[in-house]
């Protein structure tokens, strides 16, 4: 077997990056981490780097203590992706903050697994531009797009009609509006299917994070909005389907386990044996059942996609607005319904700014942030 592919992990403390880390570890012949990086948890990445060894290891938060030989500050993340030993890059950090990482990978070649929908939707122009450019490979973590991918399997664009993205709806699903506008952060963090990170687990609470899979499906995919579709499912088990123009419709299954687009993402366009996930049995599967979306009572599914559509800047104020708002959420400073109230107002008022550079598109992404903080104060 030829030397193990070197991987620079980005977000190794946080949940996609420790399920990385299992598939890594079971793969070892063929994949080793080179380069680690983590926020401010410097105590868990220490942890990480004894097991795993990796030459770089990087910590974002200059304030915190660490290891005189690590990495420090914002700049890390690109020191890692761009690591001369890594050939794949995992990018599991969560937000806009991920984004410089990514294009330093792209613009050297590198196969970006991106589980950091963020940096698609901000600036996904540039983005896939950076990678037909550079001859690199964005393949995608998320457990829908991955779907999307496998189903695709190398049909030609003209070939496909819609792509149907499922959502398990999260904790509200079935709650009236009015529960909902008054649901509590612990409401608010019992996903009902996936354990993930906090961000990740309200934006699948207000339905945003499949706003930002819609756009990052329309980038990666190259596929129309108006050909974009989303199906409540509540089971997760179908991460996803393709239509294609005969009628046929391809998706693709499997118990909600992020090891198992995170191998794919590594071993794309191969198939590679894992001894890590679960086996199939679809009689323990009981029913799957699908369900149209309650749009009136889950706003920022609309917000999202009506930004994506409108392009420029919109894509990029909506998701840092929404950084912001459910940051100020999760510490008790907004309400629930008023993460929607605060990313519809934002939008408002900033979505026309111009967005047809990297610098317009960041300045845009802090104004937006700036935005909600000055309401919230405002209300406080
Ligand atoms: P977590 O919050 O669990 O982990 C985030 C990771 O990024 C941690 O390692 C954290 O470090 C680091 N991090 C946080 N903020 C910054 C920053 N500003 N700069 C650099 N690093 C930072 O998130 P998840 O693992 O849940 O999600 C990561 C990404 O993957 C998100 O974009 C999410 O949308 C996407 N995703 C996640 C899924 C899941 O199942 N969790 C599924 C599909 C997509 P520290 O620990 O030090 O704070
Ligand atoms: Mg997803």
């Amino acid at each position: 077997m030829p030397s193990p592919v070197g991987v620079a992990l980005l977000g190794a403390t946080g949940s996609i990056g420790k399920s990385a880390l299992k598939v890594l570890e079971r793969q070892r012949d063929r994949f080793v981490p080179v380069a680690m990086t983590a926020n401010g948890n410097a105590a868990a990445l220490a942890e990480q780097v004894a097991q795993f060894g990796p030459a770089y290891v990087g910590l974002v938060q200059g304030s915190v203590e660490a290891p005189s030989g690590w990495g420090r500050g914002p700049e890390c993340l690109v020191e890692a992706a761009t690591h001369p030993d890594a050939s794949i890059v995992i990018n599991a950090v969560v937000g806009a903050a991920g984004l410089p990482a990514t294009l330093a990978a792209l613009r050297q070649g590198k196969r970006v697994a991106l589980a950091n929908k963020e940096t698609l939707v901000v600036a996904g122009d540039i983005v896939t531009r950076t990678a037909r450019e550079h001859g690199a490979e964005l393949v995608p973590v998320d457990s829908e797009h991955s779907a999307i991918l496998q189903c695709l399997a190398g049909r030609q664009p003209h070939e496909v009609k819609r792509l149907i993205l499922t959502a398990s709806g999260g904790p509200f699903r079935t709650w009236p509006a009015e529960r909902i506008a008054q649901a509590t952060r612990a409401d608010a963090l019992k996903h009902p299917t996936w354990q993930m990170g906090s961000k990740i687990t309200i934006d699948s609470a207000t339905l945003a994070n499949k706003a930002l899979e819609v756009i990052e499906a329309h980038h990666l995919f190259g596929v129309p909005y108006d050909r974009i579709e989303v199906v409540v499912h509540p089971q997760s088990i179908i991460h996803s389907f393709v239509e294609f123009v005969d009628g046929s419709v391809l998706a693709q299954m499997g118990v909600p386990s992020m090891e198992l687009p995170i191998l794919y993402a590594l071993t794309w366009p191969e198939r590679v044996a894992d001894t890590g996930v679960p086996s199939f049995d679809p009689v323990a599967l009981g029913g799957l059942t699908f369900e149209h979306v309650r749009h009136e009572q889950f706003p920022m599914l609309g917000l999202g996609i009506s930004a994506g559509r409108a392009g420029g800047a919109a894509p990029a104020v909506f998701n840092a607005a929404n950084e912001e708002a459910v940051a100020q959420f999760l510490a008790g400073a907004l309400s629930f319904g008023g993460i929607a109230e605060r990313v519809a107002e934002a939008l408002q008022d900033l979505a026309g700014a111009p967005g047809d550079s990297l610098e317009t598109l960041l300045a845009a992404d802090a104004a937006a942030r700036d935005h909600v903080k000055s309401r919230i104060a405002q209300e406080a």
